[in-house]
């Protein structure tokens, strides 16, 4: 059983919304930004806010 070699295999390989195959373009970027492996398109919809934001903090 090797599913954590699967796992790393996986990531950044498709887009994460749509399942498109990324670039190596696009897959330059996912490493560069450090967040999820999507595709121009959806990466693009994406605003990289951080997690130091909380939106609904009581
Ligand atoms: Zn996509």
């Amino acid at each position: 059983m090797d599913l954590e070699e699967r796992t790393l295999e996986q990531v950044g390989d498709t887009c994460e919304e749509c399942g498109a195959k990324l670039t190596p373009r696009e897959q330059q970027a996912v490493l560069e930004s450090g967040g999820p492996a999507l595709c121009t398109t959806h990466a693009a919809e994406v605003v990289p806010l951080g997690d130091d934001e909380p939106e609904d903090a009581a």
